[in-house]
């Protein structure tokens, strides 16, 4: 690991002033960058330590909602009353990933801006890594890819979005609060990952000066027609084949009235398409609106060989993710 400067300032704006110096990297639990560092696939000249700042509190928003800080550790945010009553999908989210120590360090910004785990970003021994080195190829697009991603995909970078508790907070519309010395701004975290296109060392919008300060949830009467459900290889402590996220609103007929429903696993982000809740809207949640659902989620899904499987598996974990929605779900 190369020599790097270490500063612990004492308030956010503190923080945000050294976050305008060009060359910084902000450290928080430090679950995934201590592994980059370690590796050598992430070298930086100063660490600005922000896991002691004052935003480590969830908090009711007047209009119903919730604003989560992003200090918050993702074991406070998954067992915190309030997330269990009103957003128990993200709890089951929260809990799906890692491990119970990761998840004691880990914080909620941390957790959105943490890097894909495709094998070959983190052995450099293998040459061609678009997204660690821009230009020099992608070894996984003729090489082992079955976790890799069948939507959105280019031909520069195959690689998906690690995280649980990203894909459902794209499901419950979440919205992530930005701030830097500039000012403050919020984008819907759908907006919020990028497609790999031709930069997929880019993997967020957050300008280099930026910090994520929280995330606020809007409103949602789904928590008792929420699902979580996770396809990996083994039972903990491996990142999802595919996930689902959804969250279905229903009427006094149990129809569905709003729904919000995205997948992991699959994609360089969170994949919402908002044509799949549009699917969902008006109808009873039923195998024909499911269907119709993960018609147009998966719409344009495309497999690199080792990965063809995700296809089908995630329209199956579709179907059976929003038939558990609409029987009503536990914590
Ligand atoms: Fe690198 Fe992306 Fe290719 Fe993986 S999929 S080797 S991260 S360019």
């Amino acid at each position: 690991m190369d020599n790097f400067l270490y500063e612990r300032p004492a308030s956010i704006a503190d923080a945000l002033a050294l976050m305008a110096q060009p060359g910084v990297t902000p450290i928080a639990g430090g679950s995934n960058l201590l592994d980059l560092m370690k590796g050598g696939i992430a070298r930086p000249c100063k660490l600005i330590d922000v896991s002691r700042l004052p935003w480590d509190a969830i908090e009711a928003l007047p209009d119903g909602g919730l604003r989560i800080g992003a200090g918050v550790r993702n074991t406070e945010a998954a067992d915190h009353p309030l997330v269990r009553k009103r957003y128990p999908l993200l709890s089951r989210a929260l809990l799906a990933g890692a491990t119970q120590q990761l998840r004691n360090m880990a914080t909620v910004g941390g957790n959105l801006l943490q890097r894909t785990r495709c094998p070959y970003f983190y052995d450099d021994g293998f040459r061609r890594c678009n997204k660690r080195e821009p230009g020099s190829g992608c070894d996984a697009l003729g090489g082992f890819n079955r976790g890799h991603a069948i939507l959105g995909a280019s031909e520069h970078c195959i690689a998906t979005h690690p995280s649980d508790m990203a894909v459902a907070m794209a499901a419950l519309q979440a919205r992530v609060v930005l701030q830097s010395a500039r000012g403050e701004r919020v984008m819907p975290l759908s907006d919020f990952h990028r497609l790999p296109g031709d930069t997929p060392q880019q993997d967020t919008e957050i300008a280099p000066d930026e910090l994520i300060t929280a995330v606020e949830l809007p409103p949602s009467q789904a928590a008792g027609h929420s699902q979580y459900l996770k396809i990996r290889d083994r039972a903990s402590y491996a990142f999802a084949l595919v996930s689902v996220a959804v969250a279905l609103e229903l009427d006094g007929a149990g129809r569905v009235t709003r729904a919000g429903l995205a997948l992991g696993g699959v994609a360089h982000k969170p994949w919402r398409v908002e044509a799949a809740e549009a699917a969902l809207a008006g109808r009873m949640p039923d195998e024909a609106a499911a269907n119709d659902a993960a018609d147009a989620l998966l719409a344009g899904a495309r497999g690199y060989g080792d990965n063809d499987f995700k296809i089908e598996l995630a329209r199956r974990a579709v179907r059976r993710a929003i038939a558990r929605a609409a029987r009503g779900s536990t914590l």
